[in-house]
């Protein structure tokens, strides 16, 4: 496994940079600068919305800040599920508990929208529109949980079309998994690789003529001015695209707080190991365990998997990895127990990252035309595919378009402090250890006596942490 630097992606051990060949840096912020629309932020949320605002406004002058390089955060590391979905969107129904019919078109248009616009945009990030599979696949408690899911989506007014269930044959017929139980099959999802993606974009923003500076942070964002290390930023809109790693300095510090997420990868897989696996639509899978895990088949033919982390104490986005080591042998554990064919395989790469978490747990688009102050995010680790929507609304918010997606549910007209903080610390991390501990606790008893009077206490226990 490579050695990694703090401020450089292309060394850390994530699989998505490993061979990737990029550019130079693009050089840092130097002096003071002017531009109509400062963003902070380069990953996929300050990417879209640069392109988006270029598409409606070609002359817009945009300079877009990265702290590191661009595709650091995130973008960089993430699993690759391109989401019809918003995690939280349960916040959004209306009066009958419905989530509204033209909100659900945005998130079931979402992935063919997005691969129509990469198609068209050149860029090559091994999209694949395969779907997702949320399977019982180890545990018979799961399939009443995954059951219980199905029955979520309908009752938000998704149909057969966008969420329907698979026997276990089904299930079987597309993934090889040791229990199957049953799943649920949306095909809103599409797999990509992030890395490429994130790249892909930058290099389409610039040629639209986006300003980028890489090693760059802004200290202080205030309403017209961004604050740089050797140089501010004097503009008419500031978009703030800092999710999981927005510090202090930044308006959404403790509006926004890190939490961990990792992931591994086996080596290239050969046909004959994937004949006994299954996954022969790419399709993105996850078992329905509280570890939220998330994997998927990638172009160059490995098995990658991701499962939620942990808060590290104080809210400090995840930069240094300290304990990717961790992070790789419980993922290796779960890989190992949803295919047990996987025994001897090799595990190439670990890595994790941030995802940012609002404090209303569901994610947002705000837009003070007062301030003129904007961001999007909140994703709750499932950014990929709404970043993509929030980037065109915050695009056209600021450009004053009244769109469809101008009118969603989660479009807050209203200043950023409308965003609710987390409490002092420690009480974010006391709160959020108890919860993954009982999870696991779930999660250890499932494997060693299965369902039991003590798993089902547990259980209950988790149903009422679970902030969902
Ligand atoms: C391991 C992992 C797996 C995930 N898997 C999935 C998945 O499969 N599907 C999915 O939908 N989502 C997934 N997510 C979440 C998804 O990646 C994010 O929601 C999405 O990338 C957020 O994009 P963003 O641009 O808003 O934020 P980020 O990509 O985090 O970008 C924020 C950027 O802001 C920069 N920055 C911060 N402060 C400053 C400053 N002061 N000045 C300048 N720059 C600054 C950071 O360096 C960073 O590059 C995953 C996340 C992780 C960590």
């Amino acid at each position: 496994m490579s050695s990694r630097s703090e401020t450089d992606p292309v060394a850390s051990p994530s699989l998505w940079w490993d061979g990737l060949v990029r550019g130079d840096a693009h050089p840092p912020l130097e002096t003071d600068a002017t531009a109509q629309y400062a963003i902070v932020g380069g990953g996929y949320t300050g990417l879209w919305t640069a392109y988006f605002l270029k598409l409606i406004q070609p002359d817009a002058d945009i300079v877009l800040v990265e702290a590191q390089r661009i595709g650091h955060g995130a973008s960089g590391r993430n699993g690759g599920w391109l989401m019809g979905a918003l995690e939280g969107c349960a916040a959004f129904v209306d009066d009958t508990g419905v989530l509204p019919i033209a909100a659900r078109q945005q998130l079931t248009q979402l992935v063919s929208r997005a691969g129509d616009v990469l198609a068209k945009e050149g860029i090559d990030c091994d999209f694949y529109h395969g779907g997702c599979v949320m399977a019982a696949a180890r545990h018979d408690i799961q399939v009443g949980r995954a059951r219980g899911m199905l029955d979520d989506f309908w009752r938000l007014g998704f149909t057969e079309d966008d969420y329907h269930w698979l026997t276990p044959q089904e299930l079987s017929e597309r993934i090889r998994v040791s229990n199957p139980g049953g799943a649920v099959f949306t095909p809103h999802v599409a797999r990509i690789h992030p890395a490429k993606l994130v790249t892909g974009l930058a290099a389409v923003v610039e040629a639209l003529g986006v300003r980028i500076f890489e090693h760059t942070r802004a200290h202080r964002i205030t309403p017209g001015l961004v604050s740089c290390d050797r140089g501010s930023i004097h503009t008419e809109q500031v978009v703030i695209a800092t999710e999981g790693y927005s510090e202090s300095g930044n308006p959404l510090y403790r509006r926004m707080i890190p939490v961990q997420t990792g992931m591994v990868a086996t080596e290239p897989l050969s046909d004959q190991q994937w004949s006994t696996l299954g996954f022969h639509q790419n399709e993105t899978f996850a078992d329905c365990t509280r570890a939220a895990t998330y994997l998927q088949r990638t172009a160059d033919q490995r098995l990658v998997i991701g499962a939620r982390g942990h808060y590290l104490p104080g809210g400090v986005p995840q930069h240094a990895l300290a304990d990717s080591s961790a992070i790789g042998r419980t993922r290796e554990g779960i890989a190992l127990g949803l295919f047990p064919q996987l025994s001897g395989v090799r595990f190439t790469h670990s890595w994790g990252g941030s995802v940012g978490v609002p404090r209303g747990w569901h994610p947002h688009v705000v837009h003070d035309a007062h301030s003129r102050l904007a961001t999007a995010g909140g994703y709750i680790g499932e950014g990929v595919g709404a970043s993509f929507l929030f980037g065109q609304t915050l695009a056209e918010l600021l450009t004053d378009q009244q769109t469809e997606r101008t009118q969603m549910p989660w479009v807050h007209r209203g200043c950023l402090a409308d965003l609710r903080r987390w409490e002092p610390e420690p009480l974010p991390g006391l709160g959020l250890k108890a919860t993954m501990t009982a999870f696991a606790a779930e999660e250890w008893l499932l494997e060693r006596v299965g369902d039991s009077a003590a798993t089902r206490a547990v259980s209950w226990l988790c149903d009422h942490l679970d902030p969902h």
